[in-house]
Protein backbone atom coordinates (compact mmCIF):
# COMPACT_ATOMS: atom_id res chain seq x y z
CA UNK A 1 0.00 0.00 0.00
CA UNK A 2 1.55 3.03 -1.19
CA UNK A 3 -0.06 6.31 0.21
CA UNK A 4 0.75 9.84 -1.49
CA UNK A 5 -0.20 12.64 0.94
CA UNK A 6 -1.17 16.48 0.43
CA UNK A 7 -3.35 19.49 1.41
CA UNK A 8 -3.57 23.26 1.01
CA UNK A 9 -2.98 24.75 3.99
CA UNK A 10 0.90 24.13 3.11
CA UNK A 11 3.81 22.00 3.85
CA UNK A 12 4.16 23.87 7.38
CA UNK A 13 1.44 22.55 8.58
CA UNK A 14 0.51 20.56 11.93
CA UNK A 15 -2.75 18.93 9.86
CA UNK A 16 -0.43 17.76 7.13
CA UNK A 17 1.95 16.43 9.52
CA UNK A 18 -0.54 14.76 11.38
CA UNK A 19 -2.31 13.65 8.79
CA UNK A 20 1.23 11.87 7.25
CA UNK A 21 1.81 10.21 10.43
CA UNK A 22 -1.94 8.58 10.59
CA UNK A 23 -1.61 6.65 7.52
CA UNK A 24 2.31 5.57 8.12
CA UNK A 25 1.09 2.25 9.80
CA UNK A 26 -1.02 1.25 6.80
CA UNK A 27 1.43 1.65 4.20
CA UNK A 28 4.67 0.31 2.85
CA UNK A 29 5.24 3.58 0.97
CA UNK A 30 4.43 7.29 2.79
CA UNK A 31 5.27 10.40 0.64
CA UNK A 32 3.92 13.68 0.85
CA UNK A 33 4.20 16.59 -1.29
CA UNK A 34 2.56 19.83 -0.83
CA UNK A 35 2.80 23.21 -1.77
CA UNK A 36 5.30 25.59 0.04
CA UNK A 37 2.82 27.81 1.02
CA UNK A 38 -0.47 27.98 1.79
CA UNK A 39 -2.56 27.50 -0.83
CA UNK A 40 -6.27 27.42 0.66
CA UNK A 41 -8.89 28.33 -1.67
CA UNK A 42 -7.12 27.34 -5.06
CA UNK A 43 -9.57 25.30 -6.66
CA UNK A 44 -8.19 23.10 -9.26
CA UNK A 45 -5.62 25.10 -10.33
CA UNK A 46 -2.68 23.84 -12.55
CA UNK A 47 0.76 26.29 -13.04
CA UNK A 48 0.36 26.57 -16.79
CA UNK A 49 3.08 29.82 -16.53
CA UNK A 50 5.98 28.57 -15.34
CA UNK A 51 8.00 25.54 -14.76
CA UNK A 52 7.54 23.56 -11.16
CA UNK A 53 10.05 22.34 -8.80
CA UNK A 54 9.96 19.38 -6.36
CA UNK A 55 12.05 19.93 -3.26
CA UNK A 56 12.69 18.24 -0.42
CA UNK A 57 11.87 19.12 3.16
CA UNK A 58 13.33 18.72 6.46
CA UNK A 59 10.78 16.15 7.44
CA UNK A 60 11.52 12.84 6.13
CA UNK A 61 10.06 11.66 2.80
CA UNK A 62 8.46 15.44 2.55
CA UNK A 63 8.54 17.62 -0.25
CA UNK A 64 6.85 20.62 -1.38
CA UNK A 65 6.15 22.40 -4.41
CA UNK A 66 6.29 26.08 -5.79
CA UNK A 67 2.72 25.53 -7.37
CA UNK A 68 -0.87 24.43 -6.06
CA UNK A 69 -2.49 21.43 -4.31
CA UNK A 70 -3.33 19.96 -7.56
CA UNK A 71 -0.39 20.90 -8.99
CA UNK A 72 1.13 19.12 -6.58
CA UNK A 73 -0.55 15.51 -6.82
CA UNK A 74 -1.00 15.74 -10.90
CA UNK A 75 3.50 16.43 -10.86
CA UNK A 76 3.96 13.32 -8.05
CA UNK A 77 1.40 11.12 -9.68
CA UNK A 78 2.59 11.40 -13.35
CA UNK A 79 6.45 12.28 -13.57
CA UNK A 80 8.02 12.73 -9.69
CA UNK A 81 7.16 9.31 -7.37
CA UNK A 82 8.41 5.92 -9.31
CA UNK A 83 5.33 4.20 -7.91
CA UNK A 84 1.73 5.41 -8.88
CA UNK A 85 -0.23 5.53 -5.53
CA UNK A 86 -2.70 3.36 -4.32
CA UNK A 87 -4.69 5.95 -2.23
CA UNK A 88 -4.47 9.73 -1.97
CA UNK A 89 -5.08 11.65 0.87
CA UNK A 90 -5.62 15.41 1.54
CA UNK A 91 -5.44 17.40 4.57
CA UNK A 92 -6.00 17.62 7.35
CA UNK A 93 -7.30 20.80 6.54
CA UNK A 94 -7.53 23.52 9.30
CA UNK A 95 -11.30 24.91 8.26
CA UNK A 96 -14.31 22.60 7.00
CA UNK A 97 -14.90 21.91 3.69
CA UNK A 98 -18.50 21.80 3.45
CA UNK A 99 -21.35 22.29 0.75
CA UNK A 100 -20.50 24.86 -1.94
CA UNK A 101 -16.75 25.29 0.01
CA UNK A 102 -16.04 21.85 -2.05
CA UNK A 103 -15.62 23.81 -5.65
CA UNK A 104 -13.06 26.18 -4.17
CA UNK A 105 -11.51 24.10 -1.75
CA UNK A 106 -7.66 23.05 -2.62
CA UNK A 107 -7.87 20.13 0.09
CA UNK A 108 -10.49 18.62 -1.81
CA UNK A 109 -9.05 19.17 -5.63
CA UNK A 110 -5.57 17.74 -3.92
CA UNK A 111 -7.96 14.39 -3.18
CA UNK A 112 -10.01 14.85 -6.69
CA UNK A 113 -7.05 15.17 -8.98
CA UNK A 114 -5.73 11.81 -7.42
CA UNK A 115 -9.09 10.68 -8.46
CA UNK A 116 -8.97 12.12 -11.77
CA UNK A 117 -5.89 10.04 -11.99
CA UNK A 118 -7.33 7.13 -11.38
CA UNK A 119 -6.51 6.82 -7.77
CA UNK A 120 -9.03 6.79 -4.83
CA UNK A 121 -9.12 9.31 -2.85
CA UNK A 122 -10.37 11.03 1.07
CA UNK A 123 -10.08 14.40 1.62
CA UNK A 124 -10.02 15.38 5.68
CA UNK A 125 -11.12 19.07 7.25
CA UNK A 126 -11.26 19.72 10.46
CA UNK A 127 -14.21 21.85 11.22
CA UNK A 128 -12.59 24.71 13.20
CA UNK A 129 -9.86 27.63 12.81
CA UNK A 130 -7.20 26.12 14.68
CA UNK A 131 -5.97 22.64 15.57
CA UNK A 132 -7.12 22.37 18.91
CA UNK A 133 -8.83 18.99 18.23
CA UNK A 134 -6.33 17.27 16.02
CA UNK A 135 -6.19 14.01 18.36
CA UNK A 136 -10.27 13.27 17.35
CA UNK A 137 -8.87 14.38 13.50
CA UNK A 138 -6.29 11.80 13.85
CA UNK A 139 -8.26 9.10 15.29
CA UNK A 140 -11.13 9.59 12.75
CA UNK A 141 -8.17 9.17 9.79
CA UNK A 142 -7.31 6.26 11.26
CA UNK A 143 -11.02 4.58 11.46
CA UNK A 144 -11.66 5.81 7.73
CA UNK A 145 -8.50 4.50 6.00
CA UNK A 146 -8.39 1.06 8.18
CA UNK A 147 -12.10 0.85 6.85
CA UNK A 148 -11.39 1.64 3.41
CA UNK A 149 -8.55 -0.38 3.12
CA UNK A 150 -9.98 -3.36 4.33
CA UNK A 151 -13.00 -3.12 2.04
CA UNK A 152 -12.75 -0.04 -0.56
CA UNK A 153 -16.67 1.54 -0.44
CA UNK A 154 -16.81 1.15 -4.42
CA UNK A 155 -14.22 0.24 -7.02
CA UNK A 156 -13.02 4.09 -7.38
CA UNK A 157 -14.25 6.60 -5.36
CA UNK A 158 -13.80 10.49 -3.59
CA UNK A 159 -14.59 11.01 -0.24
CA UNK A 160 -15.00 14.38 1.79
CA UNK A 161 -14.70 14.01 5.13
CA UNK A 162 -15.23 16.47 7.67
CA UNK A 163 -14.54 16.28 11.33
CA UNK A 164 -15.71 18.02 14.54
CA UNK A 165 -13.67 19.98 16.39
CA UNK A 166 -14.37 18.40 19.82
CA UNK A 167 -12.70 16.20 21.99
CA UNK A 168 -12.86 12.59 21.11
CA UNK A 169 -15.44 11.31 23.48
CA UNK A 170 -17.80 14.10 22.65
CA UNK A 171 -17.99 12.62 18.90
CA UNK A 172 -21.41 11.67 17.87
CA UNK A 173 -20.48 9.05 15.24
CA UNK A 174 -20.01 8.86 11.40
CA UNK A 175 -22.48 9.54 8.86
CA UNK A 176 -22.82 9.52 4.82
CA UNK A 177 -24.43 13.12 4.18
CA UNK A 178 -25.23 14.93 0.82
CA UNK A 179 -23.59 18.27 0.49
CA UNK A 180 -25.23 21.27 1.61
CA UNK A 181 -26.16 24.43 0.45
CA UNK A 182 -24.81 27.55 1.19
CA UNK A 183 -26.36 31.21 0.62
CA UNK A 184 -24.08 33.40 -1.89
CA UNK A 185 -20.83 34.62 -0.70
CA UNK A 186 -20.64 37.38 1.20
CA UNK A 187 -19.61 40.92 -0.16
CA UNK A 188 -15.45 42.29 -0.42
CA UNK A 189 -14.65 43.86 1.88
CA UNK A 190 -13.74 47.08 0.37
CA UNK A 191 -10.55 49.13 1.84
CA UNK A 192 -7.41 51.66 1.03
CA UNK A 193 -3.64 50.58 0.55
CA UNK A 194 -0.89 52.56 2.30
CA UNK A 195 -0.71 54.31 -0.99
CA UNK A 196 -4.48 55.53 -0.94
CA UNK A 197 -4.90 52.97 -3.76
CA UNK A 198 -8.44 50.77 -3.16
CA UNK A 199 -8.07 47.12 -2.15
CA UNK A 200 -10.60 44.01 -1.46
CA UNK A 201 -10.77 41.57 0.70
CA UNK A 202 -13.02 38.23 -0.59
CA UNK A 203 -15.35 38.27 2.03
CA UNK A 204 -16.70 35.16 4.03
CA UNK A 205 -18.57 32.83 2.35
CA UNK A 206 -22.80 33.11 2.55
CA UNK A 207 -25.05 31.84 5.71
CA UNK A 208 -26.04 28.11 5.34
CA UNK A 209 -29.18 28.44 3.22
CA UNK A 210 -29.68 23.92 3.39
CA UNK A 211 -28.19 22.18 6.41
CA UNK A 212 -31.29 20.05 6.93
CA UNK A 213 -30.98 15.81 7.96
CA UNK A 214 -29.29 14.14 5.67
CA UNK A 215 -26.50 17.47 4.79
CA UNK A 216 -22.79 17.48 5.91
CA UNK A 217 -23.63 20.93 7.41
CA UNK A 218 -26.19 18.75 9.93
CA UNK A 219 -23.78 15.63 10.56
CA UNK A 220 -21.42 18.78 11.89
CA UNK A 221 -23.74 20.42 13.82
CA UNK A 222 -25.03 17.51 15.14
CA UNK A 223 -20.83 16.38 16.39
CA UNK A 224 -20.66 13.45 13.82
CA UNK A 225 -18.19 12.96 11.37
CA UNK A 226 -19.54 13.85 7.61
CA UNK A 227 -18.45 11.43 4.97
CA UNK A 228 -19.79 12.60 1.56
CA UNK A 229 -19.10 10.88 -1.23
CA UNK A 230 -18.17 13.07 -4.41
CA UNK A 231 -18.09 12.95 -8.25
CA UNK A 232 -16.85 15.25 -10.74
CA UNK A 233 -19.52 15.81 -13.57
CA UNK A 234 -20.82 19.45 -13.75
CA UNK A 235 -22.43 18.58 -16.35
CA UNK A 236 -26.02 19.02 -15.87
CA UNK A 237 -28.48 16.20 -17.68
CA UNK A 238 -31.84 17.61 -16.43
CA UNK A 239 -31.60 20.94 -18.20
CA UNK A 240 -30.71 19.13 -21.71
CA UNK A 241 -34.24 19.09 -22.80
CA UNK A 242 -35.60 22.57 -21.77
CA UNK A 243 -32.44 23.79 -23.34
CA UNK A 244 -32.88 21.86 -26.84
CA UNK A 245 -36.63 23.65 -27.40
CA UNK A 246 -35.09 26.74 -25.94
CA UNK A 247 -32.79 25.97 -28.99
CA UNK A 248 -35.23 25.29 -31.64
CA UNK A 249 -37.23 28.82 -30.90
CA UNK A 250 -34.07 30.54 -31.49
CA UNK A 251 -34.47 33.54 -33.66
MN1 LIG B 1 -6.78 25.08 3.71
Amino acid sequence: MKILVSNDDGVFSPGLHALADAVAGFATEVVVVAPEADRSGASNSLTLDRPLYVRPAARPNTHFVNGTPTDCVHVAVTGFLPWKPDLVVSGINKGQNLAEDTLYSGTVAAAMEGYLLGIPAIAFSLSAHHFGQLDTATHVVQRVIAGVLQQPPSPHYLLNVNIPSVPLGELQGYEVTRLGRRHEAQPVIRTHSPRGEPMYWVGPPGEVRDATPGTDFHAIAQRRVSITPLRVDLGHAEAISSLEQWLQRLP
